[in-house]
Parts: structure tokens; sequence; C-alpha cells
């Protein structure tokens, strides 16, 4: 069955917002060709992974339901129904929700930017939860009151890590009727039950092996004592309410959803029965997801519910063997880390490791990080100054560099498209911009011809390139401010105190009497009264270093670049 048409997709979160509900719509997803029955369930053979027909992206993905990279297939021609576990907003956000979030937003930034995939990205946010409930009575407040601030604040750290936004956000609370019908729907399918005691409960063995599509279940056992339950695997759909807890009215009495159910149902409302991409951390895979599966199959009354499940690895204090998390309170909040590194140092972490693989965080990790990008700015900065005729070189040998920046385009993409191999992409990058930096070498003196165009081609792929990434390096105002009129004034001051000691230096004549050690007055000679204006100079310049002006004097010719304060960078 195909997906609804973005326009519909529209619609539907307009009807949403205005609290219509489309439990109808809901309903009309069906695929009433691919029951589920009796005499199938318990083969094992369902757990097969069905290569969905359609739109071929050519870009391979590892898929959790194989356990291999598998083609990606959409239902449809370059939109991808992209779906994912939002944050369970009881706390600050840490550096391993940030990690999480920042590498999808890389995955879906070079799905849309370098394959043209209209990523429509939906996300969830789990503003009712049993932390919740907890936070809220230890710090008195409301459940409402807590869960919005930390969504507010959450949604403020991925902006400042400048993770795109979701096509939309949805929360569970405003959800309820339609999880409500949802569980119903599930009840008359015959896959869950209710108890006296007023819980609803997913009945795994009513699905037989095909509870277990992404974990193989030998060994795992659920929760255990719950009395209710028929079996341990089983899991809550609706939690009837203790005494003091947020509850809504149901059929089953008052209570409130259990955890995995707001996603099938929030999943469902919007694409409907057939879903590309769900993501989450590697730890969402079991229960949660499985638990999405199990649900969404027994609903959908279909074969295949979401075709690919990303995970990402986890994020770990460099020499702890646990993950950053919120219970183990061994984590940096987003905002903590910010105030020491910027979101373009932190994407660069996040790029130079597969984002499946477990990532250390450590000060020497993301000081890699911060001198990759430190390099990749340097050589933008002197291509640049190269074009404007500012820093001279001996004639470039062109084709070489075109020939590399082909070969770069050409493998950039192809790394890419397998699994997203962004390690492999900057090392890619890396190798272009060592060839370019090979020809950047400052002389004094140049004959023959200047060769601006590759160089701005060059420049210009490289910052295209980093900007699928997400990481702007025009963005100067994570550093500094954002009027733009820094900017400027550097340039000017930069060019006054060039013109200065270019005068300085113009008469050579004999060496001063007691040269300062590290001056630039040791290298040439100026006159006795000029040497005054060059300390200026070099105390101008030695000043404005740490502030983030970083000065090159070359030869006569000064150019300049912001950096980060307090960071020294060799010239
Ligand atoms: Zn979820």
């Amino acid at each position: 069955m195909k997906m609804r048409l973005p326009l519909a997709f529209i619609t539907n979160v307009k009807l949403f917002n205005s609290g219509f509900r489309i439990r109808h719509g809901i309903h009309n997803q069906v695929t009433k060709t691919s029951l589920l029955s009796s005499c199938n369930i318990c083969s094992g053979a369902e757990r097969k992974w069905i290569k969905p027909v359609g739109y071929d992206t050519g870009v391979m993905t590892y898929n959790s339901l194989t356990k291999q990279k598998e083609p990606l297939v959409l239902a449809q021609e370059r939109i991808a129904s992209w779906y994912s576990c939002g944050p369970t907003v009881y706390d600050h956000a840490h550096l391993g929700h940030a990690c999480s979030y920042v590498r999808f937003d890389i995955l879906q930034r070079i799905l849309s930017k370098l394959f043209g995939i209209n990523v429509i990205h939906v996300m969830v946010i789990t503003n009712i939860d049993d932390k919740i409930i907890q936070r809220s009575l230890e710090e008195n407040i409301s459940p409402t009151v807590l869960a919005r601030m930390h969504e507010e604040e959450f949604k403020k750290d991925m902006q400042a890590l400048r993770v795109l936004p979701p096509a939309v956000y949805m929360r569970v609370t405003d959800n309820i009727p339609q999880i409500v019908a949802f569980i119903e729907r599930i009840i008359r399918n015959g896959h869950a039950y209710v108890t006296n005691q007023g819980n609803v409960y997913f009945n795994t063995q009513s699905i037989g092996s095909r509870y277990g599509k992404l974990v193989n279940l030998g060994g795992i056992v659920g929760e255990q004592g719950v009395q209710d339950k028929r079996d341990p695997r089983d899991f809550a759909l609706w939690k009837a309410s203790k005494p003091h807890e947020p509850h809504w009215d149901s059929p089953w009495g008052q209570g409130r959803p259990g955890w995995h159910i707001e996603c099938s149902t929030i999943a469902s409302s919007v694409f409907g029965s057939q879903l590309d991409i769900h993501s989450g951390g590697i730890d969402l895979a079991f229960p949660h997801h499985e638990n999405e599966i199990a649900q969404s199959e027994a609903y959908h009354q279909c074969e295949q519910w979401g075709n690919y499940f990303l995970h990402s690895g986890h994020l770990h204090l460099k020499g702890s063997v646990e993950k950053m998390s919120k219970s183990l309170k061994n984590y940096i909040t987003i905002k903590d880390f910010l105030s020491s590194y910027t979101a373009n140092e932190f994407r660069l972490f996040c790029l130079l490791t597969k984002y499946r693989s477990a990532i250390d965080y450590s000060d020497a990790s993301m000081n890699e990080a911060r001198s990759t990008l430190s390099t990749i700015s340097a050589f933008c900065h002197n291509a640049q100054a190269y074009m404007q005729g500012h820093l001279q070189c001996q004639p470039i040998e062109e084709g070489i560099l075109w020939e590399r920046l082909c070969a770069t385009q050409t493998n950039v993409r192809k790394v890419l498209a397998d699994d997203f191999d962004t390690p492999k992409a900057v090392d890619a990058i890396m190798s272009l911009i060592h060839h370019g930096n090979c020809q950047l070498q400052p002389v004094t003196k140049v004959h023959g011809p200047r060769s601006p165009v590759v160089f701005g081609a060059m420049l210009s792929y490289v910052r295209e390139i980093m900007g699928v990434f997400g990481v702007d390096l025009l963005d100067t105002k994570e550093v500094h401010d954002s009027s733009g009129v820094l900017n400027n004034v550097v340039e000017e001051l930069v060019h006054f105190r060039s013109e200065v000691r270019k005068f300085a230096l113009s008469v050579q004549d004999q060496a001063p009497q007691d040269p300062q050690p590290g001056s630039e007055i040791q290298k040439g000679h100026p006159q006795p009264d000029r040497v005054p204006l060059l300390k200026a100079c070099d105390a101008l310049r030695n000043n404005l270093a740490p502030l983030g002006v970083h000065i090159k004097d070359r030869s006569t010719i000064s150019t300049w670049e912001i950096t980060r304060r307090g960071e020294t960078r060799k010239n």
C-alpha cells in the first residue's frame, strides 16, 4: 500500500493541531491483502525481511531488521517517511542524546541535500511517563509543567546544535484519543487483553515467532513481578492510574498509555501502515522498537510496518564502559558542553566515526575534531586569500587540483552512499585539502599566471559538502557576535596595519641597535625612527590573537581570520 502524499501529510498535521480525531484515517490504511492469520504466525518464515518495492535511492543502509546493509528503497519516489523516537522530557538533554540526534540529522541532510530525497521526519515528544511523574513528585511541580520546561529546553539545545527540526514534533498527551482507538483495534484484532485491574497488555504469544524481529530473544524475558500478565514478555499498552497520577478516560477505566504505544499510534496516524525509516539510539531496539513493531503490525494486520530500522551507537565517556545516561548520572549537559566547544566542532566529532559505532568522548577526541575543523577553515581562508591576491604562490599545477577535486566529489558520494560512511568522506575531503595546501605555499616574488578559479571551485565544494553535513564554515557567530560588523571592522583594521607595516619596512637601512628577540624587526632593517611602528604592529597582532582575531603576516601583506577565543594557530 502506498504512503499518503505529502499534501495529505500536511493536511493531517493541521487536523491534529486542530484537535480533529483521525482514527478513521488510520483505519483506512489497513492492508487488507496481508492479514495475519493464525495459520502462519508460528512458522518463523514471517521474520524474513520483505524488500520494499518502489524508488531505489542508490544508497545502501544497514538495517537492524536484517543485520546487514540493504538497498534503501522508498515507497514513493524521492520521499522518505522517517519516524524517530524523541526525548522523554523530565531532565536536561545530555551529550549522549546530542550525539544520536546530530548523527541522524547528518544522515537526513545527506539524503536530502546530496541524494535529493525529501525526508519527512516526525518526532514524538514523550511528555507522560513514569520518570516524568516521579520527578514531578520529587520537585513538587506539575508533570505537565515539568515536561513543557524540558521540551522547550530540548528544542533550544537542538537549535544550538543546528539539528534541523522535524516536520512536526508530536506530544503524546495531544494524542490520547488516537492512542485509545489504536489499542481498541489491537484488542479487536486479538492481540491484546484487558485485565481486571484495568491494565491492557499486548499478547506476545498471539504473534508467535514474529515477536523478536529486531533482537534474538533467546534468554530475554520481559518485565517480571507484574501479577496480571499472562506472559512475562507481554507489555503494557494501557496502565491503570495510581492515586495522584495524571490520567485519562478510556473504555478500561482511568489510566495512561504505556510507553511503546505512543510511537506506533503517532507514526501510523501520520504515515499509515507503511513507514520507510525508523530511527533511534541502539538502546531503543529492545524492547521499545520490538514492541512498536509488534503493535503496529498487529494493528495494521500487515507483514511489515517499518522497512528500515536505523540505530545509532552509544556515546561513552572515555574510559567508561557505561553509556552516558541520566540514570547513571555520568552525563554532560548540552549547555555545559557548548560553553567549551562549538556546534561545528561537535558535528566534526560525530562525523569522524560511523553513526552506528559506539563513540568515545574525551577532550582528546574533541581536540582532534577541533583541529580537523581548524585545518578545513584555514584552507578555506588561505584559498580565499590566494583568490583575492593577498597570498602569493608559485604558479599552480592546476591539472592535479582539478583531477583531485573531481575524484573527491565522486569518492565522497560513493562512500556516503555506502551506509553513510562519514569518516571516509572526511578523509577524502582532508586529502583534497592537503593537495590544495601543498600548492598554497607563500612566496615573496611571483612570476607566471595565477589560478584563482581552481581554488574557487575547491573552496566552494569544501564549503558545500561541509554544509551538507551541517557544518557551516561561514558561520563566525558561534565564536563571535552576530552583527556582521566585526568582520568589516577587522578588515579595515588589518588593512590599516598592513599599510603601516609596509611603510615601516619600505626603507631598509642599517640594523637597529637593540632588536627584540622574536620581533619582526630582526627580519628587516627598518630605519630606527620607524621601529616603534613595527613594535606597535607586533603588539596589535599579539593582543588580537587571544581575542580570536588571528593576523598572519606574509612578507608585507597581512591576512587574518577569526578563530575561537584563546586558540593559537601556527602561521
Ligand atoms: Zn519510539
